[in-house]
């Protein structure tokens, strides 16, 4: 058996895939890729199967597939198609920890199988613990799998706390970069464009979630996905407005003591650290100069503008279906307003709407959780038409 940790990336041509793969390439002597699966992106997933030689690798459409096929065996890379292939390939036994770098909901049945086999999770993927944070914490749990945060502030608060774990966390600190739209009121949001929202002051990412930093819903998102990964209520967990995006997060403890974790806005360093825990390994990556930033400011952030994020605080609150809900309907409007649909303020007014219109279940199975995410989605479209 190799000793190098056996890595699957599930999404492995986008934002995240991309940089954990630069990971993996620096320190191949650690790891090694196994499984590499994409939705449609054939040309930089065969250049992908040619560097790394993974042992399987899943392409979700027929059409990417059929142009892909013949040269992955070929390499001696196994290659499956369809929405199944991608949960069957979280069993296979070359795994030791999957990186779910897939978008929204779609992450959700791939994440529960590799729990139910037993693998350590690098999650990059917060939808999935939005919409089913109990089941999620409470399999893993039962599996004694190991659910590390990839999401930069999740892994801030995560790095403050190694060392910690028997000391109570009394509150958490999540910063917010404001996004493009910091400082705007939503009259001045009413006309803004595809093309101004996708442009984040300090973080390069997929358009989704860039979208949801626009509007503050990926801060909303956070919120529910801190309270599972840390076990928190939601009046231990505070937003703070830091345009510099320094500080990626604090955790405050029982004696008042806070820890930051801080550095240059980098994915690539949280996601090595999910794949590296407990160790820290070497970078390359450009380091901090304090008189670079002579000043780090802090703001609260406006949920009168940014209503996405005051929704997510009561789906937190409420619980239940809540947050698969509002979950659902924003992955529908913020396609819809990518596709010149809707405005940049009918994202939020619609996922309020949706919200008031589906019916409240205190402990939802996941057969339950699924049917939210289906009529959410039906309401948005509806409203969206
Ligand atoms: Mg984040």
């Amino acid at each position: 058996m190799s000793s190098k940790k056996r890595i699957a990336i599930l999404g492995s041509t986008g934002s995240i895939g991309t940089q954990a793969l630069d990971v993996i390439r620096n320190h191949s002597e650690k790891f090694e890729v196994s499984v590499l699966t994409t939705n449609t992106n054939a040309d930089l997933l065969m250049e992908q199967v040619r560097e790394f030689e993974p042992n399987t690798v899943v392409i979700v459409s027929e059409e990417g597939h059929a142009k892909i096929n013949d040269e992955c065996w070929n390499l001696g890379t196994k290659c499956y198609t369809g929405e199944e292939a991608l949960v069957d390939v979280c069993s296979m036994d070359e795994i030791d920890i999957v990186l779910t770098a897939l978008v929204g909901f779609s992450g959700l049945k791939p994440t529960l199988k590799a729990i139910e086999y037993g693998k350590n999770i690098a999650l990059a993927n917060k939808e999935t613990l939005v919409v089913a944070g109990e089941i999620i914490t409470q399999r893993a749990k039962e599996k004694g799998v190991n659910i590390y945060p990839v999401d930069s502030e999740h892994s801030a608060i995560f790095q403050c706390i190694v060392g910690e774990f028997h000391n109570p966390l009394e509150k958490v600190y999540l910063t917010a970069s404001g996004g493009p739209f910091r400082g705007k009121n939503r009259n001045e949001l009413k006309s803004v464009t595809v093309k101004e929202s996708l442009n984040h002051p300090n973080w390069s990412m997929g358009a989704k979630i860039t979208i949801d930093s626009a509007t503050m819903m990926n801060k909303g998102l956070e919120i529910i996905e801190a309270k599972w990964l840390f076990g928190l209520k939601e009046d231990q967990i505070d937003v703070i407005v830091h345009p510099q995006s320094i500080i990626h997060s604090i955790a405050q403890f029982r004696d008042g003591s806070m820890k930051a974790q801080m550095g240059l806005p980098n994915m690539k360093l949280p996601i090595q650290f999910a794949l590296s825990y407990p160790n820290r390994i070497e970078s390359n990556f450009e380091r901090f100069n304090f008189l670079d930033y002579p000043s780090l400011t802090f703001e609260a952030p406006d949920q009168e503008t940014f209503i996405n994020l005051r929704l997510a605080y009561e789906a937190l609150k409420k619980g239940g279906n809540m947050p698969c809900a509002l979950n659902a309907a924003n992955e529908v409007t913020n396609q819809a307003f990518i596709d010149g649909k809707i405005g940049f303020l009918d994202i939020g007014d619609i996922n309020e709407k949706v919200v008031q219109n589906i019916s409240f279940q205190n402990k939802p199975e996941l057969e339950q959780l699924f049917e939210t995410d289906n009529e959410s989605r039906r309401i948005a479209v509806e409203l969206i038409k």
